[in-house]
C-alpha cells in the first residue's frame, strides 16, 4: 500500500498555506494523494455575532490570547472527542523539531527497504497553529497531545511552523521525491551533514569540480562523498557525532582527521 499522510490543520489564517501547498513537490504529492492537507478555519466555530477568537489575558498584561471555546469546537467537530489522531500544538515551548522527529511523525523507517515492508494505512496528524500570545492554557492541558517548536525563536503565528513540519515530514514519504536517495543522503538523515554538490559546468570562473566526481568510478565517488560528509560534520557540527550512525571505516577516517585541523572542505 502506498504510504500517505493526512494533515488536519487548525488555523486563523488558512490562506497562508495555499501558495506553498500549490507549489512544486507539495503540489505533486497532493495530486498523487500521498499528501492531503485539510485546512480548518477556527473562526468558523465561533458562535457569537462578531466571531471573536481572542480575548485579553486574565491577570492583565499586553497581547491577546486565543479563546478555548472555538479551538475545542473546531478540533472536536473535525476529529471527535477525544481527537481521533495526535493533535500537535505548534509552540516555541514545545520539543524541538529535528529530522528524527520528522521521521517519527512520518512513521518512516530509517531505511526505505524496512519501510517497504510496513503495510500501515495513511498516517493522520492534526496541527494547531497559535496566534497572538498563544492559546488558552486549557487547550494545551486538555486537548493537545504533543507540542513542537521549530526552533528557539518566536514567530508571529504557528502557520509557518506547521508548513515547515508538513514539508519535512512529507518529503520522507516514499514516492514523494523523484529520487528517493535524496532523502537518505540529506543532511541530518543519517545524523551527518550532507556532502557538497556540484553541477555543470565542470569549470566555472576557473574553479574546478573535484576530479573524482568526473571519474565515473561510483565506488570512489561514494567513498569521497561519505568522507566529505564526515569532514563537514566534524568541522561544522561535531555535536552530531554523539548520535550519528558510524561504520568502522567512518571511525578510522575520523581518527585520521585528528591533528589535521587545517584541512579544507572539498580537498
Ligand atoms: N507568548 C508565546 C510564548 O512566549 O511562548 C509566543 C506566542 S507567538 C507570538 C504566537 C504563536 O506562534 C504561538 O502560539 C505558536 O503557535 C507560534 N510560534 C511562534 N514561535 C514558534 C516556534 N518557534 N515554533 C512553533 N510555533 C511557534
Amino acid at each position: 500500500m502506498q504510504k500517505a499522510v493526512i494533515f488536519d490543520v487548525f488555523t486563523l489564517f488558512p490562506e497562508v498555506f495555499e501558495p506553498y501547498l500549490h507549489t512544486s513537490i507539495m503540489q505533486r504529492a497532493r495530486q498523487r494523494e500521498i499528501l492531503t492537507v485539510r485546512l480548518h478555519y477556527i473562526r468558523q466555530w465561533t458562535t457569537d455575532r462578531h466571531h471573536v477568537t481572542d480575548d485579553e489575558p486574565y491577570g492583565g498584561g499586553g497581547g491577546m490570547v486565543m479563546k478555548p471555546e472555538p479551538v475545542f469546537a473546531a478540533v472536536e467537530g473535525v476529529l471527535g472527542s477525544p481527537p481521533a489522531c495526535p493533535l500537535i500544538l505548534l509552540t516555541p515551548q514545545g520539543r524541538v523539531f529535528t529530522q528524527a522527529v520528522a521521521r517519527e511523525l512520518a512513521g518512516v523507517a530509517l531505511r526505505l527497504e524496512d519501510d517497504a515492508q510496513s503495510d500501515e494505512g495513511p498516517r493522520r496528524l492534526a496541527l494547531l497553529c497559535g496566534r497572538y500570545e498563544g492559546v488558552d492554557e486549557r487547550v494545551r492541558q486538555h486537548l493537545v497531545s504533543d507540542e513542537i517548536s521549530i526552533g528557539d525563536y518566536v514567530l508571529t503565528g504557528g502557520e509557518l511552523a506547521a508548513l515547515v513540519l508538513i514539508d519535512a515530514v512529507v518529503r520522507l514519504i516514499p514516492g514523494v521525491l523523484g529520487d528517493p536517495s535524496g532523502a537518505i543522503d540529506d543532511s541530518h538523515a543519517s545524523g551527518l551533514i550532507e556532502y557538497p554538490h556540484f553541477t555543470r559546468p565542470a569549470v566555472f570562473r576557473g574553479w574546478n569540480v573535484p576530479d573524482v566526481l568526473l571519474s565515473g568510478d561510483h565506488a570512489r565517488i561514494d567513498r569521497w562523498r561519505r568522507e566529505q560528509a564526515l569532514l563537514r560534520t566534524w568541522q561544522r557540527r561535531p555535536d552530531l557525532f554523539e548520535t550519528a550512525l558510524l561504520s568502522e571505516e567512518d571511525r578510522e577516517f575520523l581518527a585520521s582527521l585528528q591533528g589535521n585541523e587545517g584541512l579544507r572542505l572539498e580537498d
